[in-house]
């Protein structure tokens, strides 16, 4: 008998089947129904198509991209000062497939009922394999409705941001047929607080809308340094105004933008955030003098309801690695799915995913259909509500998904450790959870006809007496104003645990709306995973399991 039988120490077992390859569109019936339900049925195609790319090409391209961060290239060996952020070619191919794939293009260029709630289908799917190239992706996009405020400079560059061609090349945008946009407003003294940036304009010529500026100062946080262009705050004589600041100026030489360093960051590894100075760099002024935050806001409304999104599909992703881990890994030689407890959990987890999926689809929707006054007043409310809510619910469900995994949860290997780093920072940035809040409040004390389509789109409950009980408490709430800045997160989580079960009940599976009506405007739960008696946790398991074909 040979030393070496002895020698093998273990066999493999009681392993899961791996998820790589996965198509995310396919095994995800909540993302189908959501899409068909707010027209979007003529892209399952294409969403067939990205969600073959998510669960393959681009969640390898995820893992490289965050192995490898970007680095800093100060100066060239010669010791000219070159500003370069190196990226793995694993990001350029995210980046890539992303916009060719039309993800800050589409509702722009194909402008028809369903195609916001299709793109924010696609972004779902990218985010899932890789969160971080979504913040340069969701820049992009959000850039249109701000630049187009100024048409000559809209008429240069909006062509190309709409091009589907990503073209990674340190060079002016005349060289190029694609372009990706980013956005510079925080100073080191305020993020929330732009009105205080001390950034300065100065006139090149006339000055005015359109007119070339030279802008000197400071940005605490640029994300994506290597973008093209990015839309900036300064001040003028008139006040905080909007720019255009290209990295290159016509002549083709480097603008004088300088990034000082990258941000260490928790997560969002494989996207660089940066701070920068402008040393007399060129801009061109967008919108109204004086007026620059009206005019970003255009573009912040946007990247707040990406936030939505993604944070929904972090949430998704976790719920899917949970899900599959709990259907083939056994203790006890029982299959952890079939636990009582863990069904429990995992139900939990999947009514909190689905939910947050609705309400931004919901909002995807309106999107489509801002002519309709109901619905702009809608996004006004909602794109606070639901950055704010589902954001914050993102961190919490994700560390409980990588729990249901045991070790393998804890292990980088997995992608759950990834999607706990990026969780918390949809929250942060575009205007932090309190900002959220007091936006709530801002639109509702100053924009005519909010708080009536809100309680216009949750309606009577729709014939379910708890939701009917919390829309009444909720009109008792807004109707008292006292410490109403104080009540804020209150007001606003009860606004949108509200919206949801009302989107979940217009949706008709009832098995989702029973459970979500009974936990989230009844139950007593205070962590995942408590569930009330009664609650169809196998159909809810199993509506969330991928069944790989
Ligand atoms: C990874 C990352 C990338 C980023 N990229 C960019 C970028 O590309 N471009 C860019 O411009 N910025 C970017 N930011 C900056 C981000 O937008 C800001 O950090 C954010 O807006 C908060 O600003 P602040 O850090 O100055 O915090 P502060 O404004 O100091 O706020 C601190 C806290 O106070 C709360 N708060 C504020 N006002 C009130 C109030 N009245 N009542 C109660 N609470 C309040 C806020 O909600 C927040 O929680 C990025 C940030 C991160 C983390």
């Amino acid at each position: 008998m040979s030393l070496q039988q002895f020698a093998e120490t273990h066999e493999v077992f009681n392993q899961v089947p791996s998820l790589d390859g996965a198509n995310l569109y396919r095994i995800d019936l909540p993302l189908q129904e959501w899409i068909r339900r707010y027209d979007g049925g003529w892209a399952e195609d294409r969403l067939n198509t990205y969600g073959a790319l998510a669960g393959g090409p681009l969640m390898q391209a995820g893992f490289l991209a965050n192995e490898h961060k970007p680095q800093f290239k100060t100066h060239d060996r010669y010791g000219n000062r070159i500003d370069l952020v190196e990226f793995h070619p694993a990001y350029h191919e995210l980046m890539r497939t992303a916009i060719e794939h039309g993800l800050p293009s589409l509702p722009w260029t194909d402008p028809r009922a369903g195609a916001n709630v299709v793109r924010a289908g696609l972004t779902y799917l990218h985010s899932q394999a890789e969160a971080a190239s979504g913040c340069p992706l969701t820049m992009t996009f959000a850039a249109v409705p701000a630049l187009r405020l100024q048409p000559e400079i809209a008429d240069i560059w909006v062509p190309k941001i709409l091009a589907t061609e990503y073209d990674p090349r340190n060079v002016g945008i005349e060289h190029k047929a694609g372009v990706t946009i980013g956005m510079a407003m925080t100073e080191k003294q305020g993020g929330t607080d732009v009105r205080a940036n001390t950034t300065r304009a100065y006139p090149v010529g006339i000055g005015g809308p359109g007119q070339a500026y030279e802008l000197v100062g400071h940005k605490w946080f640029c994300s994506a340094p290597m973008c093209d262009a990015f839309l900036t705050l300064a001040q003028t004589d008139k006040g905080l105004s909007c720019f255009l600041l290209p990295r290159h100026r016509p002549d083709g030489t480097r603008n004088q933008f300088y990034v000082q360093r990258l941000k260490n960051k928790l997560g969002n590894w494989a996207n660089a955030s940066s701070e920068v100075e402008y040393r007399g760099a060129l801009a061109w002024m967008i919108g109204e003098e004086g007026r620059g935050v009206p005019t970003i806001i255009e573009m912040v409304a946007m990247t707040r309801f990406d936030c939505m999104v993604g944070s929904s599909s972090l949430m998704r992703q976790a719920l899917t690695q949970a899900a599959h881990h709990c259907a083939h890994r056994k203790v006890g030689g029982k299959v952890l799915a079939d636990q009582p407890l863990m069904q429990n959990v995992l139900a939990d987890l999947a009514l909190e995913s689905e939910a947050a999926l609705a309400l931004s689809m919901r909002m995807g929707r309106a999107l489509d259909h801002l002519h309709d006054e109901q619905e702009d007043k809608f996004a006004r409310l909602v794109t606070a509500i639901g950055k704010y809510w589902i954001c914050k619910r993102a961190p919490e469900m994700v560390y409980e998904a990588s729990e249901c995994m045991g070790g393998a949860g804890y292990v980088e290997e997995t992608i759950l450790p990834r999607l706990y780093r990026e969780a918390p920072v949809n929250s942060i940035w575009e205007g932090s959870g309190n900002v959220q809040c007091l936006d709530v409040l801002r639109a509702l004390s100053k924009e005519a006809g909010v708080l009536d389509a809100l309680f216009a789109e949750l309606g009577d409950g729709h014939g379910d007496a708890r939701l009917k009980a919390h829309i009444q408490r909720l009109q008792a709430d807004f109707a008292d104003t006292a410490d109403i800045q104080y009540r804020a997160r209150q007001l606003t989580e009860d606004v949108a645990v509200g919206l949801q079960a009302k989107l979940l009940l217009e949706a008709g599976n009832s098995t989702v709306s029973d459970a979500f009506i009974a936990s989230r405007l009844e139950g007593r739960g205070r962590v995942y995973g408590t569930l009330p008696r009664g609650v169809d946790v196998e159909a809810l398991v199993a509506r969330s399991t991928p069944h790989l074909a």
